[in-house]
């Protein structure tokens, strides 16, 4: 019998892995400056954490989780995402408590249920932050500056930094109705899903990957044509501060996130060189998920990178792997164990120390030192 990894899983060996480590070590770096602390979280939680936060008629909770039952009975799912497993976190544990703004990082393996592609894996890696406490837009400036700090300091270049606002609870319910207002005549193209998200949630149509979905909410009104004064406002200082750290961004009015939880802000950065999977990093604010969660209410804003998606895009070296600082070779059974414990003491002070313990090779090799 032959065993292969999964269907859109995949092992990353050595020397692909130098990449990945030293991408890790470039985030960690700069988040350490911008003040983010590390968490670690489970790859599983509750199914009902991933359906309230990121709702119930979107694409990743109808069709990609990983859901299935423990042997206690209970419904547990691979976290599809990183936010909505982080807020749970955060409010079991009253992190609210520490002062403003509370910064977190995390970096791990996601899992969704979906067609394999290029840079689309059904277990793929994400390094995310998450900023608590408040909704200045000057964090949310600071935020998206820090994620083109470390895309660039990794040695990504021509990047899209693409932002919009999808307001509020104020003003959603004023778009929410444009929105089904346009679509009513188109209803009968929509697939099944669509069909009913129309009574259920209309926003979520947005981001149907169904061709025929796509097509007819073409011309949709974009959400940044009803946002609320207070949404209004704290876009354009989003958008000055993002001048004043000269961060090169662009509006796109059509940039729709598939979750529920985004509120005001959202953003994503795009690479031209990976085809149509074009998205690196994406992002926004969720000021309501933590008094959802049971929290006190909790503005909140934070992104993801996909590595997967950057990975490709760095250009490695081809140097061939770094070989031992030193190499040693008994030539008999006696010498040999002088040489383990040479060795141990030599890699005790730092260097890189092979021993060949195959007498026999050494002597033939007549390699000395
Ligand atoms: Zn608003
Ligand atoms: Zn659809």
């Amino acid at each position: 019998m032959k065993y292969k990894t999964l269907k859109g899983l995949q092992d990353i060996l050595p020397p692909d892995i130098s990449v990945w480590q030293q991408i890790e070590s470039t985030a960690r770096e700069i988040f350490r400056t911008y003040g983010y602390q590390e968490i670690r979280l489970p790859i599983m939680e509750s199914t009902d954490v991933f359906i309230r936060s990121i709702g119930e008629t979107s694409d990743i909770v109808e069709k990609e989780m990983y859901t299935f039952l423990d042997k206690g009975g209970r419904s547990i799912t691979l976290r599809p995402e990183g936010t909505a497993a982080f807020v749970r976190a955060y409010v079991e544990h009253h992190l609210f408590n520490n002062p403003p703004p509370q910064k977190f990082y995390y970096m791990g393996p996601m899992f969704r249920y979906e067609r394999p592609q290029a840079f689309r894996y059904r277990q793929f890696y994400q390094i995310g932050a998450e900023a608590m406490g408040t909704d200045d837009p000057r964090l949310d400036a600071e935020i998206i500056s820090m994620l083109s700090a470390i895309l660039s300091t990794i040695g990504l270049e021509g990047l899209n930094f693409e932002i919009t606002s999808i307001g509020c609870k104020e003003c959603r319910p004023d778009y929410i109705a444009a929105l089904k207002a346009f679509l009513k005549d188109k209803i009968e193209d929509f697939c099944s899903d669509c069909e009913r998200r129309y009574k259920l949630n209309p926003l979520r149509i947005l981001d149907c990957k169904v061709p025929a979905c796509i097509q007819s909410r073409e011309g949709s009104p974009p959400v940044i044509d009803y946002l609320c004064s207070e949404c209004t406002e704290h876009f354009n200082s989003l958008k000055e501060n993002l001048d004043l750290l000269k961060v090169p961004h662009s509006i796109n009015p059509n940039l729709v996130r598939g979750l529920d939880y985004y509120t005001k802000t959202a953003f994503e950065v795009s690479s031209e060189s990976l085809g149509s999977q074009k998205a690196v990093a994406a992002g926004g604010r969720y000021d309501s998920m933590v008094k959802e969660f049971g929290g006190p209410p909790t503005p909140g804003i934070g992104f993801a990178i996909g590595m997967e998606r950057i990975v490709p895009l760095i250009n490695t070296s081809d140097d061939a792997p770094e070989g031992p600082d030193l190499f040693i070779c008994p030539l008999d059974d006696k010498a040999s164990e002088k040489a383990v414990l040479i060795t141990e003491e030599l890699r005790n002070h730092g260097l890189r120390v092979e021993i060949n313990f195959d007498t026999a090779v050494c002597e033939q090799d007549t390699l000395y030192l």
